[in-house]
C-alpha cells in the first residue's frame, strides 16, 4: 500500500468492499475483492463510511488498530436497505466499544423506517446482539433533506433508479468531490419509479428523461464517480429491471456528467478478476473512441484514491 503521509492529501478514499449482491471470497477475486460494498472517505477531519456491506468488518479492525485507546468518531452513510449494503454492520468492531461515537444516516425505505432498516436485521432470530446492546454511542439519523453537512463537509443526496428507495451521495471535500452511486440502473431502459403506476409509455419516457437530466446535474463535474457497472452490455440485456448498470451506460453517464475519474463498482459476484479486467478495458476503449480524457478504473478492494493526485494506489 502506498504511504500517504509524505504529501498528506486533502482527501483519501479507500475501498473495503467493492462487490455487489453477495460476498465472494475466492482465489479468482483477489484483485477486485470479495467483500460487499463499503468505502471509507477521510477528508477535512471527518471519517465518512459509505455503506456497511461485509467490507466494513476489515475497516473496523483497521480503525481499532489505528486509534487504539483514542475514541473513533465517524459517520456512516447508507444508500439503501439491500443486504449487500448493511450486512456487515453487526461485525463492525468499533460499535462494540463505549469510547466510540457512530452516527448513522439514511432515508426511510419502502415499507420500513430508516431506524427499522438498521435495527430489525439485528433482532432475534436473525442476530444474537441487538443494536441497543452495542456499547458505542450510536445515533441513528433519518435523513429528510437532500443537502446536509457533516463537520466541514457538504453532502448532497439524490434518489437513483433502483428497486425500493435508494440514494447516491456526493461529498464535497476541500480536495474535490466524490460521488457514490453503488446501485443504479440507467433510466432510459427501465424506470423503477413507474412500477405499479398507471403511466403511458410517453409519460414514462418523459419522467425517465427528466430524472436522467437531474442526475447528470447532480453529478456534474465530480472529481470521482464511483458507479454501479455490474454488467457487461450483453449481460445487461438479460437483466433489464434488476436495478444495475452496464459498462457502456456507466461510461456514457460519466462522460455526460463531465466527471474526472470513473470508478467501476458493484462487481457482479459471477465475475472473476479476469472478467472485471476485461470490463475495465472495454470501458477505456469506449472513452478513447469518444475522444475524452476521462480516467477509468475498476474499484479494487484495498486500493486507495488520493484526491490531490487522483491516482489509484496498488493494494
Ligand atoms: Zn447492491
Ligand atoms: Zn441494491
Amino acid at each position: 500500500m502506498r504511504s500517504v503521509s509524505a504529501s498528506s492529501p486533502s482527501a483519501r478514499i479507500k475501498f473495503w468492499g467493492t462487490r455487489g449482491s453477495i460476498a465472494v471470497p475466492s482465489q479468482d477475486t483477489l484483485l477486485y475483492g470479495g467483500n460487499t460494498t463499503c468505502v471509507e472517505l477521510r477528508a477535512d477531519g471527518e471519517i465518512i463510511v459509505l455503506d456497511a456491506g461485509s467490507g466494513i468488518r476489515p475497516l473496523g479492525i483497521a480503525l481499532d488498530r489505528e486509534f487504539q485507546a483514542r475514541p473513533i468518531r465517524l459517520s456512516l452513510l447508507i444508500t439503501h436497505a439491500h443486504w449487500d449494503h448493511i450486512q456487515g454492520f453487526p461485525f463492525f468492531k468499533p460499535a462494540y466499544d463505549s469510547k466510540n461515537e457512530i452516527r448513522i444516516f439514511g432515508f426511510d425505505g419502502a415499507g420500513a423506517t430508516f431506524r427499522e432498516i438498521m435495527t430489525e436485521p439485528m433482532k432475534s432470530p436473525f442476530f444474537p446482539i441487538t443494536m441497543r446492546e452495542l456499547s458505542a454511542k450510536m445515533d441513528i439519523n433519518k435523513l429528510n433533506e437532500m443537502k446536509f453537512s457533516l463537520g466541514k463537509l457538504d453532502i448532497h443526496a439524490a434518489f437513483v433508479n433502483h428497486p425500493g428507495v435508494c440514494v447516491g451521495y456526493r461529498i464535497l471535500t476541500s480536495g474535490g468531490s466524490v460521488a457514490f452511486l453503488p446501485d443504479h440502473e440507467p433510466y432510459e431502459f427501465f424506470l423503477h419509479a413507474a412500477r405499479g403506476k398507471q403511466l403511458s409509455p410517453e409519460q414514462t419516457k418523459q419522467i425517465a428523461a427528466d430524472q436522467h437530466a437531474a442526475l447528470v446535474q447532480f453529478l456534474r463535474g465530480s472529481d470521482i464517480l464511483i458507479l454501479d457497472s455490474q454488467y457487461t452490455d450483453q449481460e445487461y440485456e438479460r437483466h433489464i429491471g434488476w436495478g444495475h448498470g452496464s459498462i457502456s451506460s456507466a461510461v456514457s453517464l460519466a462522460l455526460e456528467s463531465e466527471v474526472q475519474t470513473l470508478v467501476l463498482f458493484h462487481h457482479d459476484p459471477n465475475h472473476d478478476d479476469e472478467m472485471v479486467d476485461g470490463m475495465v478495458e472495454s470501458a477505456r476503449e469506449l472513452v478513447i473512441k469518444s475522444g475524452s480524457d476521462l480516467e477509468v478504473a475498476g474499484a479494487q478492494q484495498g486500493s486507495e484514491i488520493l484526491l490531490e493526485a487522483k491516482k489509484i494506489a496498488a493494494a
